[in-house]
């Protein structure tokens, strides 16, 4: 029987009841079915088990009710249950591919040595178990979405596979029981159909309701799907047949005809359908309108301004295959679960299911094949999705897995049309932006465009498809079949055509644009996506003569487009004024596949080349972007706005370049290699606008351009004929030659890290990465032409990174200055080429005076195609503008500059190096150029060609009108040149040629027919009437200019002699660098070198006696930099007056800081100087300028910074810094640090005795203290306080808080926030403290104890309230304010006088030990008087001592007294004396006397406490005895030379501590002493902050004795030859027998009931290592793999951005609200526990480390560098990094001595957010 419960159940009782029976129904009635469906007359069973499935799935039951999804599981499983079934059925998978798939920023790997494929990937684990050293490979966050490829040999090659992948499991494993999966096969048709129910029921059109509540109420079924994929191959085959099965879709599709639920669910599916094509049905109906007809719909926009005018144009869509447009079918479920997959657009976990089904081939090609036939309604889709980023994710998250695969790729382009289906969905696309082209002619313009403002271009929506599209490209199989077919290429190239002219700039004459245009982004981007990377796929598979067919066929396509393109924008051969367009992707399509075809596959040019006049044509738009590059440097398009720059940049940047300038170039080099070259050099020069420049008259008319863009229009116009005429990009090099050349011009312009070099390197031909066999790589290059400069350290520098800079041998032989002009972006980048090369020539001597001119480089000999170019070169027409450009530089003209002089001399000698051979099939022309000024073409003969009149047209008012005309009594031949005396127009020749090779060329006069609308337009110019004829007389040649030029630059008369020429041959090289005069030396040379004449012509002209050289006239030009320069010094000086207005204040400060390097503080201290001794200290204020005393009334104060410190507390016992710890095993201990053993001390303390006494005997501080530093200023503290007054009006100061006092120092800008007041005084006080005592030690303690009394008496407050003072309860006040509340109230009553005592001897210690810690842990190194004088101990302990005067201590406990006399015991609680710390004693005493204390009574203070502390020592190491080693010590001679023994012996009985250590005399005495320095060692350093006695060096193990020299404990003879006792210091006023014996009592009573506890406090270790941070593993991959996954101890997640604190090992959740507390983030809630507000964190996935400190943090950089010396911040590359111990030790170092704050530069506040 059947059990079904679909009633609901009453009370929650029954409610429990009902389920547990019903979970035990489902097992049973599981596995009865099971066994009924496996007998062999089934159909019981089958009919039972669709009844239950009928009632169970149920889609009219909401989906978030489960019990169904229980139902199949029990029903799958059976009765094992569906875990164990689960691990069952795994035991049958055969994968042998990971495929494991992975969704948004998660970490892989790809390796481009083993893809085969560019976009393959592993997951980590498969990459670190595979073998990949020295492979080129990255780790990579995934944008999209991934999967794993190993084990797939269609996309990497198989030794990267890992190991796992490797073994090709699938053959070992046995084949599936029958039984084991029989239940799934009937089950899971019926549980997908029901998904499929739903996702048709929650789908309406238009999608009013929520789709995302949908999906989350399907989630659970979602996921038991993906679920089920995870069990491995064997339930994937299950689940591909099911999803592929057409009879089982078409039996459960439709639902049983009775239900309406289903039937209407049914019909929801249909109309959903409906839509689905590319054409809507309505569309359809009415397709016929052939013309383009104006679309009614305008656009609607964020910044509609634009969209709005414009109107969008519809084109009739008749091209496309219908077949592709048509709405869908579907066949099985796999496609309808697709189609809601995409209506949905594209759920997570529905996207996971289906990648996750891929290891299974059947699915992946039924999928894939799915996933075509869906592509358009995808694409579709997409276009109209809100969330379109996030789908275009999904969708190429899907299609790399699909296409990456050739196979796949292939197969589907064959049987499915995958290429017409993207290329049609392409055009659909684009189709829908067109607007009419504005280009030349709006009104009769029949060409569209894009609309680059449009969201779908802006938003770059169409970029999954492209990406798609170039994927399927990279695969040769399926480019053949795309180059193959004509009706595709076709279609293609009516796509590239949306894209010609687009974008379009009309310059701006009168008004500024309002509105900047942002478009030019979006067309560039499309351009190169959608244009571009397809050609450079196609290229790839056009490298062999087999392929020259495809080549053909794609130029002729293109040519084709192009005859389209200039027909429907009406262009005849005259442009439309100052437009210009950056977008000519036909253009370049066609010079990209004629480079290749001459330089890969052998064709010959002349075949691919179209007629004269269509070249003449072609050429026009490329040379008008050359022409508006000038014009937009010129500023001619400032009205246009920053953004035309920006075009121009982008034009020429390293990624675009390749796609735009370089193919413009070439294919201006190809029309120039055929035109008549008179023709194209005269076309330039009027393109330029700079025609009427070139006349030989002294003034001009320029009807185009303003006076001050003649020069560099010109100068542009110079400067591109000469990359014409020398670039040889696709004239001839070899892609290696390309690449060295693009590195040596990047590398010129700067130094560079090796990533931004990758980076600035052009892509084509050379890809940068990835292996192209038989070319020089990348890093082989690199080597060849740079050397590397590893990152250099400096202390408190800045941090530098590995940098690659030219070889010697680059800079003298390969520097290109037209390969550099080229490939700049911003000008300053040439300006800075030229400087560095100087600079080489300087250092090397190559050239010492002067600037250098760009070096000449010889050029690579043309390919023989190509030859023509050099005609350019060896024409009249060029000859013409170099004569008289050398002519007016010679004259000084307006408008000449040396750049102009330095084109013009390259282009002659490129003349000279490149000759034309004579061809006699060229004479059948007729003569190139009409004039008679040289006699033919060749320059080196038309050099020395005489030119004797020239006839110029100028206005009446020209100098040269009102010469005198007379013709010169001549010879017959000059007569008659004087009658042809030449009038020159460019433009005249260019209409002329164009007009002469229509003629020819086209015999079928159609040039009759065609209108010449454009001649009527075209206007000569220089027409004004009032010009006149002149003719000038000028008997010069081009070789007699340049060398009055020499003369001229040398300024010497006859600079060249007759005879030199004779001397040149000598050293050709010596020429190779130089400048001008150089220049034109090596031209003359090489004139005569290769012709006589020339030669016997500058021998002439050199031996004639010039004339002295002309003056310099005042020039126009000279007179406009007159103006300038006096425009900008008035400028200057408005400015300066405003200045100093505004700077007064910081002047007077400034001015004084030239002289305060050495201060009167300085010398008023130094006791050498005797003349001194009776003045007081004076300081200077760094504000105000004057210097003074520091008085009661106007005190000065030191600047400081104070900041809380836990650097002390974080030292540990060893010496290694703790590892940070990279796995779950390792750990970090914080007990064993100094600042916990001492917590641990105080603890046990209170525990036993009086809290104040307590709080007396130990030293606090060593975590959160307060540290002073000083940079040595100091300031007036009333000018402080204005200053602070005038920082906080002032908004400009930025990154510190005026609020909290914070400021930078007036005169040094280090940063503090407070001031230290200075002690008022006299130098004879000074004196007195060092007065040399004879006193007996017995009468010093006495006088001590005295002073000791007036503690008392002398309170603060009955003095009166003097400024000073007040101004010292202020810092005091800022000291406790720098620090936390909990590191100041250590005793048992907050806020008791106790504390704060404590507290306030404290920072006398933490900055005593923090001294001690810089200088390296000890005093060895000794240090001047000076040293102490810089720092503010002196000042600090001053402050702190005035304070300390507030409180009294109960005398009867002043420790004095037990420590000077012997007395009778007191109440236990105090604490004894064996247990009290040395130095805090010390520093009490000192700062509770009266001040100044007399150096015998701080002498004194020392050597009593010396007296505890060696006892202390004494008994710390007895206790380390064993009891016979203490008896032994007890009665032998050793310590009988002390006087206490029999003291040891007292101590010795009551230790009851084990020790198997063995003891000897020197191992005693070695530890006493250790015992002792650390006392020594304080008050060495405390004597030497008082008293400014010097610190004497000494070797490390004498450090004992020197110290004790120092203190005066020791006779100052040194006797090397004895041994030195550490009891020989001692010095006893009363008995020491009995004193010890007072002490050691103290501690005996309390020993008996505690100890082991005593014995703690009595063996104390005084000496920390010195702090260090955690100790990090070389790699860094290491910390990444354990850390970015790892959860946060705190809030059991694995952050966003984890970090790791350096000093503790501590992972917070930087940024998360997770483990946000008190409005505070865990990183800076962390750097006020673990560093008292210093933070120095990793951040583990950017490699960089920050830095907080207190409410700023700041960006530190990375320790870890990758193989180039480079960071890699938030990982972009990827590559792997190592740790830089160096910058680890700077970074360190930084934090030992608190100097963040100084070093560096950018902070800001973090508003606890991190
Ligand atoms: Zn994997
Ligand atoms: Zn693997
Ligand atoms: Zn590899
Ligand atoms: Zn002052
Ligand atoms: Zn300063
Ligand atoms: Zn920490
Ligand atoms: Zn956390
Ligand atoms: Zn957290």
């Amino acid at each position: 029987g059947m059990q079904t419960n679909c009633e609901e159940p009453v009370g929650d009782f029954e409610c429990m009841m009902a389920a547990l029976l019903l979970r035990r129904d489902k097992k049973s009635t599981a596995a009865h079915l099971k066994s009924d469906l496996n007998r062999t007359d089934n159909s019981s069973g089958v009919r039972q088990l669709q009844e239950l499935l009928d009632s169970v799935l149920n889609p009219e039951k909401p989906p978030a009710d489960t019990e169904a999804l229980d139902w199949c599981k029990c029903l799958i499983a059976g009765e094992e249950g569906f875990e164990e079934f689960c691990k069952t059925v795994r035991s049958y998978d055969n994968a042998t591919l990971c495929g494991l798939v992975w969704t948004a920023n998660f970490v892989a790997y790809r390796c481009r040595t083993c893809g085969i494929s560019p976009c393959m990937s592993l997951c980590a684990e498969c990459f670190n178990n595979g073998d990949h050293t020295g492979h080129d490979f990255n780790m990579f966050r995934s944008q999209a979405g991934g999967a794993c490829d190993c084990g797939d040999s269609n996309v990497m090659r198989e030794t990267g596979f890992c190991r796992r992948h490797r073994l090709r499991t699938g053959e070992n494993v046995p084949s599936v029981p029958r039984d084991l999966l029989l239940m799934s096969e009937m089950v899971l048709p019926r549980f997908i159909i029901c998904i499929i129910q739903y996702l048709r029921d929650g789908y309406t059109e238009p999608a009013e309701r929520d789709l995302q509540k949908v999906l989350q109420q399907l989630e659970p079924q979602i996921t038991f799907l993906e679920e089920l994929t995870k069990m491995g191959g064997a339930m994937r085959t299950v689940l591909t047949k099911i999803l592929t099965n057409q009879q089982t879709f078409k039996d459960l599709s439709m639902g049983q005809e009775e239900n309406v639920f289903a039937k209407k669910n049914y019909e929801n599916y249909l109309s959903a359908l409906k839509n689905s094509g590319l054409v809507s049905v309505e569309e359809k109906a009415q397709t016929g309108a052939a013309e383009p007809t104006r679309g009614s719909e305008t656009g609607e926009d964020q910044d509609g301004q634009s969209i709005g005018q414009r109107k969008r144009v519809k084109l009739s869509s008749s091209t496309k295959d219908p077949s592709i447009m048509d709405s869908l079918k579907h066949k099985c479920f796999l496609e309808e679960l697709l189609f809601w997959t995409i209506k949905y657009e594209f759920p997570q976990k529905m996207v996971t299911f289906l990648l996750n089904m891929l290891p299974d081939q059947d699915y992946k090609i039924t999928f894939t094949k799915t996933f075509v036939q869906h592509y358009a309604f995808i694409m579709k889709t997409l276009m109209k999705s809100q969330e379109s980023d996030t789908m275009s994710n999904r969708i190429v998250h899907i299609s790399v897995q699909l296409f990456s695969n050739e196979d796949l790729a292939r197969h589907v382009t064959e049987e499915c049309q995958l290429l017409d289906i993207m290329v049609t969905v392409l055009l659909y696309m684009m189709e829908s932006c067109l607007i009419k082209s504005e280009l030349q002619d709006e009104e009769n313009s029949r060409h569209v465009v894009v609309n680059c403002s449009e969201a779908l271009l802006k938003n770059n929506t169409y970029w999954p498809l492209v990406s798609d599209f170039i994927n399927i490209l990279s695969h040769q199989s399926v480019a053949k079949k795309f180059l193959e077919d004509h009706s595709l290429l076709m279609l293609w190239m009516s796509f590239v055509s949306f894209f010609q002219g687009m974008n379009l700039n009309k310059r701006e004459l009168s008004e500024h644009v309002e509105f900047e245009s942002q478009t030019y982004y979006a067309a560039f981007a499309a351009e190169l996506e959608a244009c571009a990377q397809p050609m450079w796929g196609l290229l790839t598979h056009c490298k062999v003569k087999e392929t020259q067919e495809y080549t053909k066929t794609v130029v002729r396509y293109c040519l084709e487009t192009l005859q389209i393109w200039f027909d429907a924008i009406g262009f005849v051969d005259e442009l439309a004024p100052n437009q210009v367009t950056f977008h000519l992707p036909l253009h370049r399509y066609y010079a990209m596949f004629l480079s290749k075809a001459v330089k890969c596959q052998g064709l010959d040019l002349e075949s691919l080349l179209p007629d004269q006049e269509m070249l003449m044509r072609i050429m026009v738009h490329p040379l008008q972007i050359q022409a508006s590059l000038s014009e937009i440097h010129s500023n001619m398009w400032v009205r246009n706005g920053l953004q035309i720059k920006g075009q121009a940049m982008t034009y020429v940047q390293s990624h675009f370049c390749n796609s735009m300038i370089d193919p413009d170039i070439f294919l201006l080099q190809v029309c120039a290699s055929r035109l008549d070259p008179d023709y194209f050099i005269s076309s330039v020069f009027e393109r330029f606008k700079v025609v009427d420049l070139l006349t030989m008259a002294s003034v001009h008319q320029n009807t185009a351009l303003d006076g001050e863009q003649e020069r560099p229009m010109l100068e542009g116009a110079l400067t591109f004929l000469v990359i014409l005429s020398s670039l040889r990009i696709h004239l001839g090099m070899a892609d290696d030659e390309i690449l060295r050349a693009e590195m040596v011009s990047q590398l010129c312009m700067n130094d560079r890290t090796h990533s931004s070099l990758l980076d600035l390197i052009p892509e084509n031909p050379n890809p940068k990465s990835g292996i192209v066999p038989g070319s020089c790589s990348f890093e082989e290059m690199l080597s060849a032409v740079a050397d590397f400069k590893a990152p250099v350290f400096e202390l408190g520098g800045s941090m530098q990174q590995g940098m690659y800079t030219p070889k010697a041998e680059v800079w003298e032989k390969e520097f290109d200055p037209i390969m550099v002009i080229l490939r700049t972006v911003y000008r300053r980048d040439v300006q800075s080429a030229m400087d560095r090369y100087s600079a080489f020539l300087k250092q090397s001597g190559m050239h010492t005076t002067g600037n250098p001119w760009p070096p000449y480089k010889e050029r690579t000999p043309l390919h023989p195609c190509y030859k023509g170019l050099d005609r350019l070169l060896h024409c009249k027409t060029l000859h013409i503008v170099i004569f008289t450009l050398l002519y007016k530089i010679w004259l000084d003209h307006s408008n000449m500059s040396e750049h102009v002089l330095c084109m013009v001399l390259y282009l002659i000698e490129l003349g000279l190096d490149n000759q034309v051979e004579e061809d006699k099939g060229d004479e059948v022309r007729p003569s190139h150029c009409h004039d008679s000024w040289f006699p033919g073409t060749n320059l080196l003969s038309n050099l020395h060609h005489v030119i004797n009149y020239v006839r110029v047209r100028v206005p009446e008012t020209a100098p040269e009108v009102k010469r005198e005309r007379e013709p010169p009594a001549s010879t017959s031949a000059e007569a008659s040149n004087f009658g042809q005396a030449q009038v020159f127009s460019l433009v005249a020749e260019r209409r002329r040629k164009f007009q002469e090779i229509i003629n020819r060329s086209s015999t079928e006069a159609s040039q009759a027919v065609r209108p010449k609308s454009s001649s009527t337009r075209w206007v000569p110019p220089g027409t004004p009437p009032q010009l006149v004829t002149e003719i000038l007389e000028i008997h010069e040649s081009m070789l007699s200019l340049l060398i009055k030029l020499h003369q001229k630059l040398s300024a010497k008369q006859n600079s060249l002699s007759a005879t030199w020429l004779e001397d040149m041959d000598a050293n050709p090289n010596r020429h190779a660098h130089g400048d001008g005069i150089t220049a034109i030396e090596r031209i003359l040379t090489k004139a005569a070198t290769r012709s006589h004449q020339s030669k016997r012509s500058i021998q002439e002209i050199c031996g004639k006696v010039f004339p002295p050289v002309a003056p310099k006239k005042n020039s126009p030009t000279a007179k406009k930099t007159m103006d300038k320069e006096e425009r900008r010094q008035r400028a200057r000086e408005r400015q300066q007056k405003l200045l100093a207005e505004f700077a007064s204040r910081q002047k007077s400060f400034m001015e004084t800081a030239m002289d305060v390097e050495s201060p009167d503080t300085e010398a008023a201290m130094d006791l050498g100087a005797s003349e001194v001794k009776e003045s007081e200290v004076l300081y200077d204020c760094v504000i105000c300028g004057q210097s003074g005393p520091s008085t009661e009334d106007r005190p000065t104060g030191l600047v400081v910074l104070l900041q809380a410190s836990s650097v002390l507390g974080h030292r540990c016992k060893s010496d290694e810094a703790k590892k940070l710890p990279t796995t779950d095993e390792e750990r970090i201990y914080p007990a064993d640090t100094c600042g916990a053993a001492h917590d641990v001390r105080l603890a046990l303390m209170q525990s036993f005795f009086k809290d104040s006494s307590c709080l007396q005997s130990v030293s606090i501080g060593w975590d959160g203290g307060v540290y002073v530093q000083t940079c040595g200023h100091t300031l007036h503290i009333d000018c402080h306080k204005s200053y602070m007054e005038s920082l906080r009006n002032d908004q400009v100061m930025q990154g510190f808080s005026v609020d909290k006092g914070e400021f930078t120092c007036p005169l040094c800008r280090q940063f503090a926030n407070s001031v230290l007041p200075c002690r008022p005084g006299r130098s004879t006080e000074v004196v007195s403290w060092h007065m040399p005592s004879n006193k007996k030690t017995s009468v010093l303690v006495k006088e001590v104890e005295d002073l000791q009394e007036q503690l008392g008496f002398f309170p603060v407050s009955t003095t009166t309230e003097s400024n000073l003072s007040k101004e010292m309860e202020l810092v005091i006040k800022d000291i406790k304010n720098t620090t936390q509340r909990k590191y100041m109230d250590y005793g048992k009553n907050p806020g008791s006088p106790d504390n704060d005592f404590l507290f306030m001897y404290s920072v006398a210690r933490t900055n005593l030990e923090l001294e001690l810690v810089h200088r390296g842990g000890n005093l060895c190194s000794g240090g001047a008087s000076g040293a102490a004088k810089r720092s503010c101990l002196n000042q600090l302990f001053h402050v702190l001592a005035m304070h300390m005067r507030l409180y009294s201590i109960d005398s009867a406990y002043n420790p004095w007294t037990r420590l000077t006399q012997v007395a009778p015991s007191r109440d236990k609680p105090d604490v004894p004396m064996l247990f009290r710390d040395c130095p805090s004693l010390l520093i009490i005493f000192v700062l509770t006397m009266p001040q100044p204390l007399r150096k015998e009574h701080f002498i004194c203070l020392v050597r009593m406490l010396y007296n505890l502390q060696y006892t202390q020592a004494l008994a710390a190491l007895s206790a380390k005895f064993s009891p016979e080693e203490r008896q032994a010590w007890s009665t032998s001679g050793t310590l009988k030379k002390c006087p206490f023994n029999t003291i040891c012996a007292l101590l010795l009985c009551f230790l009851s501590q084990l020790s198997s250590s063995v003891w000897s005399p020197q191992s005693i005495e070695y530890s006493l002493q250790q015992f002792c320095l650390p006392y020594l060692r304080l008050s060495c350093l405390l004597q030497h902050h008082l008293y400014g006695d010097n610190l004497s060096g000494c070797p490390e193990e004498e450090e004992f004795s020197g110290l004790a020299g120092c203190l005066g404990l020791l006779d100052p003879a040194p006797q090397p030859s004895n041994p030195m006792y550490s009891a020989s210091c001692l010095d006893w006023t009363v008995s020491a027998f009995d004193l010890m014996s007072q002490w050691c009592s103290e501690v005996t009573g309390l020993a008996d009931t505690q100890a082991e506890k005593s014995m703690t406090l009595l063996v104390q270790d005084l000496q920390w290592a010195s702090p260090h941070l955690l100790h990090l593993p070389d790699n860094y991959n290491t910390i990444f793999q354990y850390y970015h996954k790892k959860a946060c101890t705190a809030c059991k997640k694995v952050p966003k951005d984890p970090a790791l604190c350096l000093v503790c090992g501590t992972f917070v959740c930087l940024k998360g609200l997770c483990c946000k507390q008190h409005g505070i983030c865990e990183c800076v809630w962390h750097s006020q526990h673990c560093g008292a507000a210093t933070g120095i964190f990793l951040l583990i996935n950017a490699s960089v480390i920050i830095i907080i400190r207190g409410h700023r943090f700041c960006l530190w950089g990375s320790v870890y560098l990758d193989a180039h010396g480079e960071e890699d911040r938030d990982l972009r590359r990827g590559k792997p990094l190592f740790l830089c111990v160096e910058r680890y030790r700077v970074l360190e170092q930084q934090w030992v001595s608190h100097t963040f704050d100084h070093i560096n530069k950018r902070w800001g506040p973090h508003y606890n957010g991190l």
